[in-house]
């Protein structure tokens, strides 16, 4: 085994970014294809939103938006707040993370376990007041009016500063750690900054790189990109991913289409990289494993595809892997766990 040089990194801001690109071998042997998996799980927050995080205090602090000791107010799925929390930890910035109730236990404990001001609410569509990402942006303008110090509302959604982190560092690292010798990218999308920022890095670079967003059920952006048709159906347990408008970090983003991912078929694919490969890796992961398998079918053999491995399956012990949870909802159970 050869290992990388080392080097110091100055904190937990420095260890953001620069994750391996790991080469998934049941995936890649099954396609004839080499899928492999950008490891945003071993960001020092545990996933792909510390990047987005950290972009987006970087920019409002260039801005002068948000001031030493200020809040940063924040609706989330979890991930983001988490990211928002340490990155805020590490420079000096209070968080106010509202949730809805249904993400998971394990998000909700860690959260409060690192500091932050945590407010559930009902999980409720875009469109009624109480959703929990219109609940933080008016949580932050009350804040913003009362503390002496500030607040910010970090609004990922629509904030391209999410975009264009990843434009600078995810896409980047991706082309410079496969020699650019990528023929396709694909991944889920919550807010779209990954996607969005991803594919504007690959395409700068070269034209003819694919870029296809994986969807889960219940999410309209599949809808959106293949008929330009702004609805969805069906259900998913997959968190952080799917969403039921274009938001400013997707819209005018170059991505050629997309692809649909069940359930049925993401969760048997995150058991099989626990099992045979050591991975431990989240439900969006899943759906993005899954769907480059579905694209290298597509393609056929001899093509590189990229995808994310946006966080890690601990943060899912209570749904995911859960085989009480799983026979609820009619889903696979890991054989090891039947
Ligand atoms: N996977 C997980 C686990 C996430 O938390 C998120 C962020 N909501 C995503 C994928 C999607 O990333 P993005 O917001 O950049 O589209």
């Amino acid at each position: 085994m050869t290992i990388a040089p080392m080097t110091i990194r100055k904190g937990f801001i420095d260890t953001i970014g620069h994750t391996p690109l790991i080469r998934l071998a049941r995936a890649s042997d099954a396609t004839g294809c080499e899928i492999l998996g950008k490891a945003e799980f071993l960001n020092p927050g545990g996933s792909v939103k510390d990047r987005a995080a950290l972009a987006i205090i970087e920019d409002a602090v260039a801005a002068g938006r948000l001031k030493p000791g200020g809040t940063i107010v924040e609706g989330t799925a979890g991930n983001t707040g988490i990211g928002l929390a340490l990155v805020g930890n590490a420079l000096g910035y209070r968080t106010v993370i509202v949730m809805p109730e249904t993400q998971s236990q394990e998000k909700k404990d860690f959260l409060r376990l690192i500091g932050a001001d945590l407010r559930l609410v009902p999980a409720v569509p875009y469109k009624n007041p109480g959703n929990y990402v219109r609940a933080s942006e008016r949580l932050a303008a009350e804040l913003a009016e009362t503390s002496d110090k500030g607040a910010i509302w970090a609004n990922q959604f629509d904030n391209v500063a999410n975009r264009e982190g990843h434009r600078r560092t995810t896409g980047v690292e991706i082309w410079e750690q496969t020699g650019g010798r990528i023929d396709a990218f694909t991944c889920a999308a919550g807010t779209g900054g990954t996607i969005a920022g991803v594919a504007m890095a690959l395409k700068e670079r070269n034209p003819k790189v694919r870029v296809l967003l994986a969807d889960p059920m219940g999410s309209a952006f599949y809808n959106h990109y293949t008929k330009g048709e702004l609805v969805a159906e069906g259900t998913s347990i997959t968190e952080g991913i799917g969403n039921s408008r274009i938001t400013a970090n997707l819209a005018g983003a170059p991505i050629d289409g997309a692809l649909q991912v069940t359930d049925e078929e993401a969760l048997p694919v995150v058991f099989d990289l626990v099992e045979h490969e050591g991975l431990v890796l989240g439900g969006s992961s899943g759906i993005n494993v899954a769907g480059a398998i579905q694209l290298a079918r597509e393609l056929g053999p001899g093509h590189t595809i990229v995808t994310i491995l946006a966080d890690g399956g601990a943060r899912y012990q209570s749904k995911l892997f859960n085989p009480d949870f799983l026979r609820s909802k009619q889903l696979p159970v890991p054989h090891w766990m039947a």
